[in-house]
């Protein structure tokens, strides 16, 4: 889990946008992945990375 924390972090900077509103929000890939960091707008708990094709 360290090691995907890691990557993560190299891949996306920290941030993901909210799947419900698209708000950008920063925090840790692994708590926002366990659903620990609701989004600021909406309150949900679904994110994706910001960079995805
Ligand atoms: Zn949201």
């Amino acid at each position: 889990m360290v090691k995907f924390a890691e990557t993560a972090k190299r891949l996306f900077g920290n941030t993901f946008v909210c799947r419900n509103c698209k708000t950008k929000i920063r925090g840790i890939p692994t708590k926002i992945m366990k659903g620990e960091i609701p989004c600021k707008r909406c309150s949900k708990r679904r994110f994706r990375p910001v960079r995805k094709k």
